[in-house]
């Protein structure tokens, strides 16, 4: 790409934060660094026209926490961790509720459904516990009983009993992302997109673009997720693909909501009578380890496979298919960490960045407004 002068001139103006990422943490951050700072210059820098990650490729799950993720995530990292996260889920929820329009990003709340094999022991465990479960997880929601059990009288292939949330719903994600890029617009965010960064010149403070023009930074906030490890290797984001599928217009889809299976590596809803499906990374981990997008044989043969078991025949009336890439590691925590005296980076969001993204976004915000002198 050949810059014009004018292209250029835009280019070196030094804004007061260059934000790197236009996904639902790029934009948050934007947001809630001019929310709290009115007058400070902000710009987001995004190799696409718009954003090319996760956040308008993903289910749209407005979920913070299916019960046997949340024990499995107990044993794994203790009581402490597991609540924390969830509670980052359930505010940076609160936070995008109130941010962007319900209708206009089509939001449902629909509730959302964890579901069982039969005979799955996991599921008594569970049932057993989900006094306890909904004790912990209600000090963040307030409610006295997220979970319920239910009957399952739609899906035969599954258990007849499963776990509700009342609490989760499930929206449009693209008209999501397109809300908060026109907040961010508004309030005097710059986007420069179709601008990919090769690499960050840390002693001249540049970010390097593939066409090698140079765009200065003083403070740099990094909010790649899933590709982090092309920029910043040591920071520890493991990509993860997710590989989609949606059917055409079904009739009389069995189930409405969101649903959960097998801790969250499948997932699917009924979107305007079409079945979203989606997941199934861990059937090959090694080969789903990768920040590339594309589409799997093995993958998309076992979630044809699935979704007949939810809608027998449904394999004939695939309407398109998609991946998007997430950023996951050993532990769950998104990483808030500053590289140097000017740069940060706001990354590992999980399966859960529609929930997490907006709190990351305010997290970030508030360490930069501090470190930089202009928040107490
Ligand atoms: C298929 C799928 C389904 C999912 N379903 C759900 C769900 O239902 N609910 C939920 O809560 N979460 C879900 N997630 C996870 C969620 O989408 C992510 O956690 C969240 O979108 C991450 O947002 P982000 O802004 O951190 O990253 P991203 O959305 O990935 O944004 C990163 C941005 O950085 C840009 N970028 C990267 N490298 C460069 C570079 N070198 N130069 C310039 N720009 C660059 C990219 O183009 C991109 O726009 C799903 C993810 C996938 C893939």
């Amino acid at each position: 790409m050949n810059l014009s002068f004018w292209e250029k001139e835009l280019l070196v103006e030094k804004f007061d934060v260059t934000i790197l990422g236009a996904g639902i943490t790029g934009i948050s951050t934007a947001i809630s660094l001019v929310e709290k700072n009115p007058g400070i210059r902000v710009c987001v820098v995004e190799r696409s026209g718009f954003s090319l990650g996760a956040s308008t490729k993903n289910a749209g799950f407005s979920c913070f926490g299916s019960p046997t993720e949340i024990l499995k995530d107990i044993q794994k990292m203790g009581e402490g961790q597991t609540y924390d996260i969830i509670k980052m889920r359930w505010d940076g929820l609160q936070m995008l509720k109130k941010r962007v329009n319900l209708t206009q990003m089509k939001y449902n709340d629909c509730g959302g459904y964890e579901i069982f094999m039969k005979n799955d022991p996991n599921f008594d465990e569970v049932k057993e516990k989900l006094g306890w479960i909904n004790t912990f997880v209600g000090d963040i929601t307030k409610h006295e009983n997220t979970y319920k059990t239910g009957r399952n009288s739609t899906l035969a292939a599954f258990h007849k009993e499963y776990i509700f949330n009342s609490l989760e719903g499930c929206l449009q994600p693209v008209l999501m992302m397109q809300q908060l890029h026109h907040t961010a617009q508004a309030l005097g965010v710059k986007l420069i997109s179709n601008a990919n960064v090769s690499h960050i010149d840390q002693v001249n403070k540049d970010l390097v673009l593939d066409s090698g023009d140079l765009i200065p930074y003083h403070i740099l906030c990094i909010c790649t997720n899933g590709f982090t490890g092309r920029l910043l290797p040591e920071i520890k984001v493991v990509p993860a693909r997710n590989q989609v599928l949606m059917t055409k217009p079904l009739s009389n889809i069995p189930f409405s909501g969101c649903y959960h299976f097998d801790k969250g590596y499948y997932y699917f809803r009924n979107y305007e009578n079409r079945i979203l499906l989606g997941g199934a990374r861990n059937f090959d981990p090694e080969s789903e380890s990768t920040d590339q997008f594309g589409l799997t044989e093995n993958i998309q043969q076992v979630l044809l496979q699935f979704l007949d078991k939810i809608y027998p025949g449904a394999h004939n009336h695939v309407d398109s298919w998609w991946s998007g890439i997430l950023g996951v590691g050993e532990e769950k925590t998104p990483i808030v960490q500053w590289i140097s005296d000017h740069i940060i980076c706001g990354v590992r969001l999980g399966g859960m960045g529609v929930a997490i993204g907006s709190y990351l976004g305010e997290n970030l915000a508030n360490e930069i407004l501090f470190r930089s002198g202009r928040k107490e």
